[in-house]
């Protein structure tokens, strides 16, 4: 089996200890590499490293800086194909999705803050002539990067590319379960020669190498996606240190539908809100509300269709949802559409794994499942399942669509479909949640703010606001 290795000082090693974990592939429930078992002493060498690396980095010229990620980011697009084919097999997600989606966005995400940093403005204040203030940023130091397993490269270079372009060393870990195209990311970079110690990738488990990147004294800020939990966890130990943190977390995020919404879009929109990559992203809809007189219809034709939704192998062109990730996340889900049924849900298409045959019989699949008769207030519609499981029901009124849509500890995206310009400024002002989608889904600018409220985060990324996280102002004010 293929051995994933470490990058650390511009050079792929083994984990100090000698230890590897399997790497499954969801698709045949079989592992199918090995990566390092990495713990405390490949921290160390990767934060000496980056120490070390830190003065040139930081003083290089932006321009020079943009070069060096340009560069990375044109290799990898050169090497797409092989990316979204390594994408799939790790994570499970179909070969077009990854192809589409998650190579190019990771592609687009080094270019967006290669070519952002030189356009980065700082401030200037200046007191009625009698002084002037200007604000000085610098980059934090050495900073780690911590990303989910749902969007592996896409999520990891959203976090990593900013921090390099700001001048930080990085210190980062992919999620233990999808390492394989982050291990591809450090081959380029050894290809190309990437200035040593600036960005190293170590692999292993989070309580493990994870915990060790938070605790670590010389690292000054940690950028964190991934669930609630384990960002809680995170905040323990860095707050006390007083590091610089952005927790991008976890949602429950709700769909509200009016009567006069543009159907055909709202329909198609909803299905891909619902169950794209397996329901598996932070910002899908997982709670449709709908508003009562058109309620039956909307279940008729939302069901009708989910039906029609291909589960299969996701090298297949035809499949529309792949594999579940894991294992243990395959029952979570399957546990929570059990705790659906006990709470008194009518599961109306779905609702079971779906068994394969030939080489995939082993693997983990779930039918794309849609419930109703749930109250507001249920394990169902508060926690999140992170799977290809939604809920509906119907709401009479906006106010009691907000009261539903913002009834969770989440925030951190909302959809809304209307029609009607009033309510769709009431209403947006009124949703609790970090991103207002109003009749599209997951239409991105990457220079606006992401990010979520309540348990969904603290921070933001994007934009300026990811190049502000890893850099220090420093106001220098000046009498006249
Ligand atoms: P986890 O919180 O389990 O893991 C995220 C990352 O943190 C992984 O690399 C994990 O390593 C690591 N980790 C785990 N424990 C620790 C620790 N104690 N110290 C440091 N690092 C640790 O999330 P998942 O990977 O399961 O991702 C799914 C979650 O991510 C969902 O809740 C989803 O909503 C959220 N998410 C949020 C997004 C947002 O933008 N708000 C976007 C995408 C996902 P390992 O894999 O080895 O456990």
């Amino acid at each position: 089996m293929e051995k994933l290795q470490n990058y650390i000082d511009g050079v792929l090693i083994a984990p100090k200890s000698g230890k590897y974990i399997d790497n499954y592939n969801p698709s045949i429930g079989k592992a199918y590499s090995l990566i390092p078992d990495s713990d405390e002493e490949d921290v160390q060498l990767a934060v000496e490293a980056a120490n070390k690396a830190f003065p040139s980095w930081s003083t290089m010229r932006k321009e020079d800086r943009s070069k060096w990620m340009m560069k990375l980011a044109d290799l990898l697009e050169e090497r797409l194909e092989q990316f979204a084919l390594a994408e799939s097999i790790d994570n499970g997600k179909p070969l077009w999705l990854s192809r589409s989606v998650d190579i190019p966005r990771a592609v687009s995400n080094l270019r967006f803050f290669a070519t952002g940093i030189l356009h980065f403005p700082s401030e200037a204040h200046n007191m009625d002539g009698h002084a002037i203030n200007y604000t000085l940023r610098d980059p934090v130091g050495v900073v780690g990067c911590i990303s989910p397993w749902n969007l592996p490269l896409y999520l990891f270079t959203w976090k990593v590319a900013p921090a390099l372009a700001a001048g930080c060393c990085v210190v980062s870990k992919p999620s233990e379960i999808t390492p394989m195209t982050a291990y591809m990311l450090s081959q380029l970079c050894a290809e190309i020669g990437f200035p040593k110690g600036v960005f190293n990738i170590l692999h292993g488990l989070g309580s493990k190498v994870g915990s060790a990147i938070v605790s670590h004294p010389d690292i000054k800020a940690i950028s964190f996606t991934g669930g609630t939990a384990t960002g809680k966890a995170i905040a323990s130990v860095a707050a006390p240190m007083f590091k610089k943190m952005s927790l991008e977390l976890g949602g429950k995020n709700p769909v509200v539908i009016f009567s006069d919404c543009n159907w055909d879009k709202m329909m198609k929109t909803t299905l891909d809100s619902s169950f794209s990559n397996q329901g598996e992203i932070c910002l899908c809809g997982s709670r449709i509300m709908v508003e009562k007189n058109v309620y039956e219809k909307f279940r008729d034709e939302f069901v009708q269709k989910t039906k029609a939704l291909v589960v299969g192998p996701p090298l297949d062109e035809k499949t529309k949802l792949g594999a579940i990730v894991s294992k243990p996340h395959f029952e979570k889900i399957l546990s929570y559409i059990e705790i659906a049924k006990q709470e008194g849900g009518k599961i109306l298409c779905g609702g079971k794994a779906v068994k394969m045959s030939g080489e995939h019989s082993e693997g983990w699949y779930i039918e794309p499942t849609v419930i109703e008769g749930l109250p507001q207030n249920c394990r169902t519609n508060k926690e999140e399942i992170f799977g290809p499981v939604v809920t509906i029901m119907p709401f009479e009124t906006e106010e009691e669509a907000i009261e539903f849509a913002n009834g969770t500890e989440y925030g951190l995206t909302s959809m809304l479909w209307t029609e009607n310009l009033t309510r769709t400024h009431k209403m947006a002002a009124q949703f609790k949640s970090g991103i207002v989608w109003v009749n599209c889904w997951l239409l991105r600018d990457l220079r606006t703010p992401f990010g979520g409220m309540k348990n969904s985060g603290v921070g933001r990324e994007g934009g300026w606001e990811a190049l502000r996280f890893f850099t220090e102002p420093k106001n220098v004010c000046v009498k006249l």
